[in-house]
Formats: C-alpha cells, structure tokens, sequence
C-alpha cells in the first residue's frame, strides 16, 4: 500500500501532467499540428550550440574517470568558482566556490533548501498566483504553506499583503521573477518593499526569514527588462538556479544553489544543504553536465525567438478581445478567463487549445499559455482562439 501523502498526489495528479497527457491524446486523433498545446513549460527550441561543443569537448578533453565520477557533494569546486565569479562579473557579488551548491535543476535546488531549513510546522510564503509544484516541495518537509492573495492590477508581490501572512512560524518567503505564471519581472522597488517587511518582522518576531529565489527564467527578459539580484537586497537570500530554461535543457537537471556568506547561518546552512543534497538521494548535480555548463556560461538560448512568439500571441489574442498580460519575462502568458476556470478550459479543448486554468496556480479566473511552443503553432493557433472568442464573448 502507498504512503497516504502519495495516494492523495496520485488522486490529484497535477492538472499540467494530465494536460500534456490530453495533447497526446489529441494529436494522435487529430494530427500533431492541429493542437495547440500551450499547457508545458518544455522549451521547444533547441539548445545552443555552445551546449554540445561543451560537451563534446568535456567527453573528449577531460579524463573520464573525472567526467563521470562521484565528487563533493556541493558539486566539482572548479565548476562552482567559475559559477561564483560568472555572478560576481555581471551582478558585483563576491561569491566563493563555498557559496555555490551545484544542484539537480531548480526543483532540485528548492527540495534541498526547504529540507535544510525546514522543521515540521514552519511556515513557507508564496505569493499567488505560484508554481503549482511550491505546495508539494514544502509538503515533503512538513511545512505549511501559506499564499498571500494576488494582486492583481500588476501580479508584483504586496508587501502589505505579505506583511500580514506573517507570523512567528514564518522560515522562509519563495519569491520567484521572471514569473512562472504571469511572466511579470518584479521591480527593484518590490524586492526593497519585501526585504523591508522582512527586516520589520524580524525585528517584531525575533526570527530571520529567508528569501528563497527560485530562478529558472532569470536569462528570459524582453525589452531590456532587469532582474534584480535579490542578496543585494536582502542578504538572508538562498537561491535557486537553473540551466533547464535558459540553455534549454530541462531533463539534463543542472542547476546551482547560491548561500551568500551574509546569510543567518551561513556555515551551517552550507554544510546542511550539501547534506541534504545527499540524503535525499541526490548526491550530487550530474556530473557531465556540471562540466558542460561551467564552459557555457555566458551562452544562452535565442530569447529573439520567445520574443516573436510573445508578441505575436499578445497581439493576436488581445485583437480577439481576450485581456492578457503583457509579459517582460519567462515564456508565459497570463489571461484573463472570461468563463470559469474549468469551463474556459474545456471551452479551449474543444479548439484543441490547451491552457493551464488559473486555480492551478492559486488565482482563478485566469488561465497561462506557455509559449515556448514553435512559431507556427503560434500562427496556427490564432483561427482557434478566434472560435474560442466568439464562444466566450
Ligand atoms: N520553478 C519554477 C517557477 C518553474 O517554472 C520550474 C519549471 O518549470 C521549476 C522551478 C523547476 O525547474 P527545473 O527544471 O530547473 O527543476
């Protein structure tokens, strides 16, 4: 008999999961280029050309016992100073190797965050709408999470509204721009509003809060946008990186951890997230791709492509009458749903359109498209949003 956590997990199975699964059973009926799936964060372009001449070059330049063998559980100490002075010349941090964990992708990284700061109890915040999978990441330590209601004129985080999510039992705020859903890169101004909160409630509560920055989609930015380096901020900042998005490779699983030496704890929370990086099975960030990644570190995926994509789906739905965000990060769409959720979701099957409703994410009455999709299934897509449009208004 499975565990009680998981029969529930299994009698849920994520809405995303089953969506993928729908699109399968819809081009198999109806062909591959006549559904629109716009349900899966999966990049649909490649990665780039950086990325196999690293790794050719590892398997052909380096000795393979070294390639291929078990490291420090941080991850291979060359590779993480190259990481520490890669963030140090573009963020003017000063990060050692001893500040960086090489981890298996952001989820990876998050998991290993949350078992080392969390006690059973211990609250995490999150604001919606939010990464569907935050609720089960701080389930597994036996933290509660705690959303904070949207805002939303603007989806950035209120720090008033996160001013009275907190309590005593607060460990951590998940703070996570670009935005998976909304697409919205949060300000300079925000990031200063949640750390002054953070520091008054510190000073309320006796007890430190950590930001932990979950950052897949940093390298995704159009317009110029700027993310801020949040331990500027608020140096009791963790975060989490990762390559699946920016180099396109979401199954290789690499990423990092970053533990400024700022952060409450420093030592101890170093040392417990190499541990946990190795208790909950880890053992270390794959290895080939840890080498693969420290030589691509200024490469990165063609975000001229997710651009076009951005605009042209903006625009095309926006002319149907659909009311959208206009995205400045990630590769999301976040629109309004002018049915309720289930409905518009069905309503968009029906268009072999398929969407993430808004209550996924904690915010109903919206619905995300993720549009790392071809261009043409962009194109393709518009004459069936069109029918969807005139069902709706
Ligand atoms: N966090 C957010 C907000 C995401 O959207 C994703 C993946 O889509 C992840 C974390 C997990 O990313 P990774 O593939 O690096 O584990």
């Amino acid at each position: 008999m499975i565990s009680e956590q998981m029969a529930a997990l299994v009698s849920g199975n994520g809405a995303i999961r089953a969506m993928f699964e729908e699109g399968s059973r819809l081009a198999a009926l109806y062909g591959r280029e006549n559904v629109f799936d716009f349900s899966l964060g999966n990049p649909n372009f490649p990665a780039p050309a950086d990325v196999r001449r690293a790794i050719v070059e590892t398997l052909d330049g380096e000795d393979s016992v070294l390639v291929h063998g078990y490291m420090s559980n941080a991850g291979y100490a060359d590779v993480r100073g190259d990481v520490a002075r890669s963030l140090n010349g573009r963020f003017g941090t000063a990060f050692g190797e001893n500040n960086i964990i090489m981890s298996v992708g952001a989820a990876g990284g998050l998991n290993v965050v949350l078992k080392t700061l969390l006690n059973p109890g211990d609250e995490v915040v999150v604001f919606a709408p939010y990464f569907v999978e935050y609720g089960n990441y701080v389930k597994n330590y036996g933290g509660k999470l705690i959303v904070v209601p949207p805002d939303t004129e603007y989806f950035m985080p209120n720090a008033q509204r996160l001013k009275a999510a907190l309590t005593p039992r607060t460990k951590a705020v998940i703070v996570n721009s670009p935005n998976n859903p909304t697409g919205v890169v949060y300000s300079e101004e925000t990031i200063k509003g949640i750390a002054a909160v953070l520091e008054e409630a510190r000073c309320e509560h006796g007890a430190d809060i950590y930001i932990i920055s979950d950052e897949p989609y940093r390298e995704l930015v159009y317009d110029g946008a700027v993310v801020p380096y949040i331990t500027k901020f608020y140096p009791n900042t963790i975060v989490c990186y990762s390559w699946s998005k920016s180099l396109s490779l979401p199954g290789e699983r690499i990423g990092y951890i970053v533990v400024p030496s700022e952060a409450q704890d420093y030592s101890l929370v170093y040392d417990a997230a190499c541990i946990a990086t190795r208790v909950l099975g880890f053992v270390n960030a794959p290895s080939l791709m840890q080498r693969a990644a420290a030589k691509c570190l200024g490469a990165n995926v063609d975000t001229d492509a997710y651009d076009r994509n951005r605009r042209r789906l903006y625009e095309g739905l926006k002319s149907l009458g659909f009311s959208c965000v206009f995205p400045s990060g990630a590769f999301y769409l976040w629109m309004q749903s002018p049915l309720p959720d289930a409905e518009f979701a069905e309503a968009a099957k029906k268009q072999n359109i398929l969407l993430v409703p808004g209550i996924s994410f904690g915010c109903p009455g919206y619905a995300r498209l993720a549009y790392c999709v071809s261009p043409d299934t962009v194109e393709r897509s518009l004459p069936a949003f069109a029918r969807l449009a005139s069902e709706c208004f």
